[in-house]
């Protein structure tokens, strides 16, 4: 069987109206929209995997138990307005944060978002193609976590500064819209986005190809740069060949040699011994000196 494309759900604010902890099932009401676009998402091919942090367990708002029960009631209402069982087809939950008050739950974990456990585990679990998928979320953290998995990203807000902390490939203002992108961009070859990207990418795809140009332009720079670089060097290495302060500190230690030969010829005689030996020494100084300056 050949892996499928899915879309990755953030829960709180993208699909139910949620400001708080949310550990009552009975207070779960779904944002507007939301059924009929995951129903264009479903008839279009995309799995449904919901990707939720629900650090409330961690801080013991309230526990797994309630988060199933929130969960079976999203799937119910969300049923209930498609005519489809199983609209969503899974419910990631991550209960862990590293500043709960539950300590089997007090622990950073890979599952919560931004990092991109959750994702992950459903490609492996549900056999995803996640360079066809996409991740819509209301915060920086799920686009983010998106991104590190690899998958194209929709923010669903209309406060610019988070759009912008975002970095997604798309920006709608509700679950509809977003739905919408999703479905005229799925066909669209997927480019991979730099995680560590500090632009925003919010007018993809046309901003992503236009980055990917100058990326090209800045590669060619660079490869001219280093040509440069490597042809300045074996320019210095050619000169310093043929130097003259080479050329004359090879004569001086020769001239040293050929001094300090003498001086041991003369081994017998103390003054004509100082003289050639100073003379050996003073032309090896001066061949050293030579050598010094040639190098700067
Ligand atoms: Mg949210």
């Amino acid at each position: 069987m050949s892996l499928q494309p899915a879309v990755f759900l953030d829960r709180d604010n993208t699909l139910i109206a949620n400001d708080g902890d949310l550990g009552d099932a009975s207070l779960v009401r779904l944002l507007d929209g939301v059924p009929a676009a995951l129903q264009s998402l479903r008839a279009a091919g995309f799995r449904l995997v919901v990707v939720t942090n629900q650090g409330g367990v961690a801080r013991g708002r309230y526990d797994e138990g309630a988060v199933d029960a929130v969960h079976r009631r999203i799937a119910e209402l969300v049923d209930a307005a498609t005519g489809i069982e199983r609209t969503i087809d899974r419910f990631y939950y991550c209960p862990f944060h590293p500043e709960g008050l539950v300590p089997e739950y007090t622990r950073e974990h890979p599952w919560r978002k931004p990092q991109p456990g959750m994702i992950l585990q459903a490609a492996s679990d549900m056999e995803l193609d996640l360079a066809k998928s996409f991740l819509i979320g209301d915060a920086p953290r799920d686009t983010e976590s998106g991104r590190r998995a690899g998958v194209r990203t929709v923010i669903v807000s209309r406060d610019s500064d988070r759009i912008a902390r975002a970095h997604a490939d798309f920006v709608a203002a509700d679950f509809t819209e977003a739905a919408a992108a999703v479905l005229r961009h799925r066909n669209e070859p997927f480019v991979p986005q730099e995680v560590t990207h500090t632009q925003s990418r919010h007018t993809a795809p046309t901003r992503r190809l236009r980055l990917r140009t100058r990326d090209e332009g800045a590669e060619r720079i660079r490869k001219a740069v280093l040509e440069l670089t490597d042809e300045l060097r074996s320019e210095r290495n050619r000169r310093r060949d043929s130097s003259p302060l080479r050329f004359a500190a090879t004569g001086l230690v020769l001239l040293s040699l050929l001094t300090a030969t003498f001086a041991f010829l003369h081994l017998g005689e103390l003054e004509a011994f100082a003289r050639w030996g100073s003379a050996a020494v003073l032309s090896l100084l001066l061949a050293i000196v030579a050598l010094l300056i040639d190098r700067r």
